[in-house]
């Protein structure tokens, strides 16, 4: 039978290819889940389901799976911690390829450390400071993914990874694997950019971090102060994404206008407005991504009123 673009046929060849992914998984021993939701892999812990997660182990996993369906036509993303994601209540279409158990192969020395991406930021940043080397004490107190990090151009604290990454090793849409050095990258404020000749979606796999030796006193002694810092400066306790909107050039910093146009403590539904910073946005239990979503719009709607600036999201939306 020839296939059309009836949604029942899409749907059919669809369930088809996912089920020879899922047979895939299976052939390389990988973790899967069907209809997962994503609430239970955000920070902000709102998000539908996806139809299947799978947790690539290796490089060679990535490539395997990368170009099965790219050649079944199943689309894909890339989840890390979901530390810098609103994920809508309907969930999404694509397979997630998950890197939480992208974690081995490590190698921390003077000069360059590799960690593999699914690898928790703040435990790259321990392994560094434990091993004296300065690099990554900046990043202390972000959560998520150090391939995350690095997918977003993350920042703290005066710096960001455009500063800490000295190379990157990825696995394109195709399935091919490239390693590209920092400098060659396209950073700007939070972002980052690969060459246009990469298919996407590009899977960041390993993240090589440049890293000098320190004091390990001195290291270890800011790496506490900026906990402290960052706990007294940051809800504790709430789930949330982080900043919701980016600082705007040439404008005080996005906290202080939300706050100066009155939005300190808005709420609606379990989604409100940080009291303490009041860039997050935190689910006070039963949010939905639908209120997060309202509640970025109001927050958007009285400072552009009030202040004249258009705040511009920092979180990514799916
Ligand atoms: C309490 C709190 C504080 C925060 N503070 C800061 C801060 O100070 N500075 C800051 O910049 N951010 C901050 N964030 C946001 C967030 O933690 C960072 O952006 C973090 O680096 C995101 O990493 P992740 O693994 O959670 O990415 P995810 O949220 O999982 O993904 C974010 C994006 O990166 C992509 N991605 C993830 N992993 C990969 C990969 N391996 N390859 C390719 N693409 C990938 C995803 O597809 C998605 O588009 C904060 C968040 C919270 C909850």
């Amino acid at each position: 039978m020839l296939l059309t673009d009836s949604p029942v046929s899409v749907a059919r060849w669809t369930a088809g290819a996912l089920r020879d992914l899922r047979h895939l998984a299976a052939e390389l021993s990988l973790r899967t889940a069907r209809d997962e939701p994503l609430a239970r892999h955000t920070s902000m812990g709102v998000g539908g389901p996806c139809p299947l997660m799978v947790w690539p182990r290796r490089t060679e996993h990535v490539r395997r799976l990368t170009r099965f369906m790219g050649l079944r036509g199943l689309g894909w993303r890339i989840l890390g911690g979901g530390s810098n994601l609103l994920v809508s209540d309907r969930g999404i279409t694509e397979v997630i390829l998950h890197t939480g158990e992208l974690v081995d192969g490590n190698r921390v020395d003077t000069g360059c450390a590799v960690f593999a991406a699914g690898t928790p930021t703040a435990r790259a940043l321990r392994s560094t400071v434990d091993a004296g080397l300065d690099g990554l004490v900046w990043s202390t107190g972000l959560p998520g993914t150090i391939g995350g990090a690095a997918a977003g151009n993350a920042g703290c604290w005066g710096s960001d990874m455009a500063h800490s990454v000295a190379a990157l090793e990825v696995v394109a849409g195709d399935g091919a694997a490239h390693r590209f050095e920092g400098s060659d990258l396209g950073w700007t404020y939070r972002t980052l950019r690969f060459p246009q000749e990469l298919a996407p979606p590009v899977t960041i796999v390993a993240v090589i971090v440049a890293t000098s030796e320190g004091d390990p006193a001195e290291l270890r002694s800011r790496y506490e102060q900026l906990q402290r810092t960052k706990r007294e400066r940051q809800p504790v306790g709430a789930r949330n994404s982080g900043c919701i909107f980016r600082n705007p050039e040439g404008h005080p910093g996005a906290g202080q206008l939300i706050e100066v146009s009155g939005c300190k403590g808005l709420r609606i539904g379990d989604a409100q407005v940080s009291s303490r910073h009041a860039n997050f946005v935190v689910n006070r239990g039963a949010a939905t991504a639908g209120q997060v979503l309202d509640l970025i719009d109001l927050v958007g709607t009285r400072v552009r009123d009030c202040t004249g600036v258009d705040l511009q999201p920092e979180i990514r939306q799916w």
